[in-house]
């Protein structure tokens, strides 16, 4: 796991841990309410989100954060649809850029172990529907 992540799975159940996609879905919302004021719509349809597989994000807690963030806002009741693409990597070993479900992956190409992470942990804004 990266330094400065920690797994939130699990933790939201007990209410005593501040959980990362709390956070990620608090600053979420405020771009959408910034959205709002410029195309003044009144509700959220649908969200899409990219999770790339290397970020410690959990898509099932930050699910949890968007449904209780969005309750009576104008989110409550959208969609959010979650893509997690692969993480990309290099094998140090055949040298070979490959795509990974996570970073403990061997290397597709020559089963080494030895990947170094490229890209794959952000979190970007797709789109959404709005009326
Ligand atoms: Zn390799």
């Amino acid at each position: 796991m990266p330094a400065g992540c920690r797994k939130a799975a699990g933790r939201y159940h007990t209410g005593i841990e501040p959980m990362h996609e709390l956070t990620i879905c608090e600053s979420l919302f405020k771009m959408v309410e910034q959205e709002q004021q410029t195309r003044h719509f009144t509700k959220v349809c649908r969200v899409r989100l990219e999770i790339g597989r290397f970020s410690c994000l959990d898509p099932e807690a930050l699910r949890y954060a968007f449904d209780i963030l969005g309750r009576e806002t104008m989110l409550e009741g959208a969609k959010l649809e979650i893509d997690q693409p692969p993480g990309d990597a290099i094998c140090l070993d055949c040298g070979a850029a490959v795509a990974v479900d996570t970073r403990l992956s061997d290397c597709p190409a020559c089963g080494g172990k030895r990947l170094r992470p490229t890209g794959g942990d952000q979190m970007r804004f797709i789109e959404m529907e709005v009326r």
